[in-house]
């Protein structure tokens, strides 16, 4: 058991001051709010509740930064993929526990203590499974316990290259799979997640580009209740691929066919119509939102504002995982909107109300709910996943309540955590994993490999 005690703490019911949190076995088991602190209590000045990336691909943290180089005179999602694959077709199993290991630690850094990892980097180099078939989902489940942060392993079905069941590339070969061969690969990566702290399970049938409808019909029960996530209009070029496949669009394609309802979350949902903004809205699924990545990626803007008006639930994730961040995501959603709408505070809930606390609790709520977590926040029976701000960094001087978030996300950034409890287990202190160095040493000398 420990007890944490904070002079003010973001609790589901809002601000509340001198709050006394007990953790047992990873867990909330107390929160009381109007307690002096008492000897032995851990005290710290403004906590918050950790939040999900709810989408990452991991492996894909060893080539931020080397697709800045401009390429024809068209550069787009589709030559960053060439990047990718290449990439993607290089890595060991040692090489993606390295990566993973560095990328967790960076995220607990920056006040994510949940991911999603949508994970499609099966096979071997030459495309033939290994001897255990979910060998690469042990690694990314061996990171995930390294460092501490808790894992929603999305073992990805990617079947083909394009609509309408195109064979796939010889490139996308270490993440392809039949549907039986991915049932196996449900079985055994279920195993890799069952002895993890804080871990679960769910399935992402990678894209309607990498999934025929047949197949999504197979594959949705491997759930078993779990999260689905499914990629969804991320590319002009992708929506114009499926009209002329099917003459709908990604979005409407699957709120049309596919079982779409609150255990469901369509990333990133760039490309919608208004019909489509509010039909999703109305499921209840969850938008999974990259905006660094959407951004480093030329996407396009999501519709926040129309979709938030709809009532619509969204998460962030880190994605391509080129810079990784809770501030660096919330910051650059709002931005998107601001640049497109010519106005300041778009995302806000209302006059007078912080832009940042209202990005916030969206992405706490949505996150878990992508993440087929009951319980978000700092309220008993959930998680013990914790973040507290250091209240001397500049951007924090004088700030108390809603005015510490929006220091954080819009003028701090990465240097405002101060320490991270993740299922109760304290990783960050001062700014710093424990494991940084370590990892940081592993992580590149893996990568000086893969890029010479
Ligand atoms: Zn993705």
């Amino acid at each position: 058991m420990s007890r944490l005690h904070f002079a003010s703490a973001l609790l589901p019911s809002g601000w509340a001051h001198d709050v006394q949190v007990v953790i047992t076995a990873g867990t909330i088991a107390e929160v009381m709010p109007g307690v002096a602190p008492a000897v032995g209590d851990e005290r710290h000045a403004i906590a918050l509740p950790g939040l999900a990336s709810l989408h990452s691909h991991a492996f894909q943290r060893g080539m931020a930064g080397l697709a800045e180089l401009r390429g024809d005179s068209t550069d787009t999602f589709w030559t960053w993929r060439e990047t990718m694959y290449r990439f993607a077709l290089a890595m060991t199993p040692d090489d993606v526990a390295a990566v993973a290991t560095l990328l967790y630690v960076e995220m607990l850094e920056q006040g994510f203590t949940r991911v999603g990892e949508f994970h499609y980097l099966h096979h071997d180099r030459d495309g033939s499974p290994y001897a255990d078939v979910a060998e690469m989902a042990r690694q990314i489940a061996q990171a995930a316990e390294a460092s501490g942060i808790a894992l929603t392993l999305l073992p990805s079905f990617y079947a083909h290259g394009s609509f309408g069941g195109a064979a796939p590339h010889a490139a996308q070969r270490r993440f392809v799979c039949s549907v039986d061969q991915f049932a196996a690969l449900m079985a055994a990566s279920r195993k890799a997640v069952a002895a993890l702290p804080g871990g679960n399970i769910g399935i992402a049938p990678h894209s309607l580009r990498a999934v025929t409808p047949d197949e999504l019909t197979a594959i949705v029960p491997l759930a078993d209740g779990g999260p689905v996530h499914i990629h969804a209009a991320e590319q002009v070029k992708e929506v114009q691929d499926c009209l002329a496949w099917s003459g709908r669009r990604p979005v409407q394609w699957l709120l049309e066919h596919a079982p779409v309802d609150q255990r469901w979350c369509l990333i990133h949902a760039t490309h919608m119509t208004d019909q489509e903004i509010s039909a999703f809205a109305e499921t209840g699924a969850v938008a999974g939102l990259c905006p660094v990545t959407e951004a480093s990626l030329g996407d396009g803007i999501f519709p926040a504002h129309e979709f938030l008006a709809a009532s619509g639930a969204f998460g962030v994730g880190t994605d391509s995982n080129v810079l990784v961040g809770v501030a660096d995501e919330l910051r650059q959603l709002e931005y998107g909107q601001r640049l497109q709408h010519r106005q300041r505070n778009v995302l806000s809930s209302g006059a007078g109300r912080s832009t940042g606390r209202t990005l916030f609790d969206h992405a706490l709520a949505g996150g878990a709910q992508a993440l087929a977590q009951t319980k978000a926040g700092l309220t008993p029976g959930a998680h013990a996943d914790i973040v507290t701000l250091d209240t001397s960094h500049p951007s924090l001087a004088g700030r108390t309540g809603d005015a510490a978030i929006d220091g954080w996300i819009f003028a701090a950034g990465s240097g405002a955590i101060d320490c991270v409890w993740a299922g109760g287990r304290k990783v960050v202190q001062g700014g710093r994993h424990g494991l940084r160095q370590a990892a940081r040493e592993r992580f590149n000398a893996a990568v000086r490999r893969l890029v010479a």
